[in-house]
C-alpha cells in the first residue's frame, strides 16, 4: 500500500465509529458413532471443509470412537481431526449403565472416584491417539452430574461444553465448580437442521436473532453444535441399540438407517453456506473451546481483598449469598465464604483485619443440612466459641478443598448459609466498633444460587439412552449445593 494511501487508511480507521461488539461463536461437534463406518468419513469430511473455510472448531471424541478409529486405520480422520480442538465425550458413550445411572446414588466425593474409574480410560486413549490432552468434556445426552467436575480436573480437563437444562446463569458462559462452563444457552443456542428444503433460511433467521440480541447488549457467545453422522444418518447410532436401558452384547449391534448419497451432499451444501454467512457478520468470529478458555479467564483466583472491600462484601452477604459481580471478575459465593471467613480468622490473631486477604476457590458443601440430634438451636454463641468454629472452618476448607456441610459451635451446629450470615454481621460490627462482643448472635442466611439449577423431572433427564421415567434426584441435589461455586464468567475487554 502507498504511503498516502496507508496514512489515509489509518486515519479512517481512527475516526471510524468504535469497534462493533464482538459475538464469539463456538462450534462443536460430539464425535460418538462407533458403529456406521461412514460417520467417519463424515467427521473427516466436515473437518476437511471448515479447515478450508479457515474456521476452526471443537471435536469432542468419544473414547471407543478414537479407538475404532485406530482399530479401522483411519489415521486420515485422525489427521483431519487434529487440526481443531480435541475435546472429550465420555468413554463408551450410550452403553448401559450411563453416566448418570451410574452416579445416581453416590455422593460427592465417591461419585467423582466413579467417574474417574470409569471415564478415565477413555481421555487417556483419546490423548494418545490424538496427541493431545482433550481442553474441553460434555456429557452423553442428558446424563450430566455435578461429581464430573473433580474428576475431569484430574484428567486435565480444563473446560465444560455442552448443552442441557442442569445448570445454567442467564444464556452465557459461567463457572461452576472452578471450572468454565458453556451450558443452558437457551436462545443463544442455534442450529441449522440438516433436513434440506428450508433449513437453511430457517437457520440463517435463528443465527441472526441470536446474533443480534447479543450485539445490542454488548457482546457474548454463541454455542452451535452438531455430530457428525448427523450429516450420513437418519436416526441416532445408539438409539436403535441402547433405547431405554437396552445394552445387547457387541456382536448383536445394528447399524442405524442412512441418508441417500444426494440428502448428505445437500447437508454438507447447506451446512457450508450457514458457516460461510455465519463468518461474514461484522464482529461474528468463530472461537474453539482452547479460545473461549482464554477470553473468559478467571480473575479471581489472582486477586487479595483489603479491609474495605472485605467489610462491602460483608454488608452484601447479609442481604443475600449468591455471587458478587465487580467489573473484570466475578467471586462465587462458596469464594466469599472462605474471604470473610479468612479475614476473621487473621482479626482473631491480631485484633485487626489483614491489608489483603486472598481469593481461594473452595468447592461447595456436599450434604444436605441436618440439624444436631437433642438439641434445639440457640440464638447467640459465647465468643471464643464463636472463635473456635472461624478456627475449624478455615481448617476445613484448607484440608478438604470445599466448604463444610455443616459448622460446628461446639454441640450446636449451623448450615454454611447461616454461618456465612453471622460472619458477616460479627465482621460488620467489629469494622464499626473494632471490639468483640460478648456473645455472637446468631442469624439467617438467604442462600439464593440453587435458582439457577433445575428442579429435578423426568424432563430435565429426557434421553432416550435412559431408562423409562429415569430421575436423579441426588444429582440435583449435589449440583444445588455445588452451586456455592457459581458465577458468571466476564468477557476479557
Ligand atoms: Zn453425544
Amino acid at each position: 500500500m502507498p504511503a498516502l494511501t496507508s496514512c489515509l487508511f489509518i486515519l479512517l480507521s481512527m475516526v471510524t465509529p468504535q469497534n462493533p461488539p464482538p459475538v464469539y461463536v463456538t462450534l462443536w461437534f460430539d464425535t460418538e458413532d462407533y458403529i456406521l463406518p461412514r460417520s467417519d468419513d463424515a467427521a473427516k469430511r466436515v473437518a476437511e471443509m471448515l479447515t478450508r473455510l479457515g474456521i476452526k472448531a471443537t471435536f469432542k471424541v468419544v473414547g471407543e470412537k478414537a479407538r475404532t478409529l485406530e482399530r479401522r486405520g483411519r489415521q486420515d480422520v485422525i489427521a483431519a481431526l487434529k487440526k481443531h480442538d480435541i475435546g472429550y465425550h465420555s468413554n463408551t458413550h450410550s452403553q448401559q449403565p450411563t453416566i448418570a445411572v451410574y452416579l445416581q446414588h453416590t455422593g460427592w466425593e465417591d461419585g467423582a472416584a466413579e467417574f474417574y474409574r470409569r471415564e478415565s480410560q477413555g481421555a487417556v486413549d483419546v490423548e494418545r491417539i490424538f496427541g493431545v490432552t482433550p481442553v474441553c468434556y460434555g456429557q452423553p445426552g442428558a446424563a450430566w452430574a455435578a461429581q464430573a467436575f473433580p474428576a475431569l480436573k484430574r484428567m486435565g480437563i480444563g473446560m465444560y461444553l455442552d448443552e442441557g437444562d442442569h445448570i445454567g446463569l442467564d444464556e452465557q458462559p459461567f463457572y461452576f465448580c472452578g471450572m468454565l462452563n458453556v451450558f443452558k444457552m437457551g436462545s443463544n443456542q442455534v442450529r441449522m437442521a440438516l433436513s434440506g428444503g428450508a433449513s437453511l433460511a430457517e437457520g440463517k433467521t435463528r443465527f441472526q436473532g441470536a446474533y443480534d440480541r447479543l450485539r445490542a447488549r454488548g457482546g457474548g457467545t454463541i454455542s452451535i453444535y452438531y455430530h457428525p453422522c448427523e450429516f450420513v444418518h437418519t436416526e441416532f447410532w445408539d438409539g436403535v441399540n441402547f433405547s431405554r436401558g437396552a445394552n445387547p452384547p457387541r456382536s448383536e449391534w445394528k447399524l442405524p438407517r442412512t441418508k441417500a448419497p444426494e440428502e448428505t451432499d445437500k447437508a454438507f451444501a447447506d451446512f457450508e453456506e450457514y458457516v460461510k454467512f455465519i463468518k461474514m457478520q461484522p464482529g461474528a468470529r468463530f472461537v474453539t473451546a482452547g479460545e473461549l478458555m482464554k477470553l473468559y479467564p478467571d480473575r479471581a483466583p489472582s486477586r487479595s481483598f483489603n479491609r474495605t472491600e472485605i467489610l462491602a462484601l460483608a454488608k452484601a452477604v447479609q442481604g443475600e449469598i449468591t455471587f458478587q459481580k465487580f467489573d473484570a471478575f466475578t467471586l462465587s459465593a462458596a469464594e466469599v465464604f472462605a474471604l470473610l471467613n479468612d479475614a476473621m480468622n487473621a482479626w482473631l490473631d491480631k485484633n485487626e483485619f489483614p491489608i489483603a486477604v486472598k481469593v481461594t476457590t473452595p468447592y461447595g458443601p456436599t450434604r444436605a443440612f441436618s440439624p444436631p440430634s437433642g438439641r434445639a438451636r440457640p440464638t447467640s454463641f459465647t465468643w471464643n466459641a464463636f472463635a473456635e468454629a472461624v478456627r475449624n472452618t478455615a481448617g476445613f476448607y484448607r484440608t478438604h478443598n470445599r466448604l463444610p456441610d455443616e459448622i460446628w459451635v461446639g454441640v450446636d451446629n449451623l448450615p454454611p448459609q447461616d454461618y456465612l450470615a453471622t460472619l458477616a454481621a460479627v465482621i460488620e460490627e467489629l469494622g464499626a466498633r473494632g471490639n468483640k462482643p460478648e456473645q455472637v448472635k446468631i442469624r439467617e442466611g438467604r442462600f439464593t444460587t440453587d435458582q439457577y439449577v433445575a428442579k429435578d423431572s423426568t424432563k430435565l433427564w429426557d434421553w432416550v439412552i435412559f431408562p423409562e421415567g429415569f430421575q436423579a434426584p441426588k444429582i440435583v441435589e449435589l449440583a444445588r449445593l455445588q452451586a456455592w461455586t457459581l458465577k458468571p464468567a466476564i468477557l476479557q475487554k
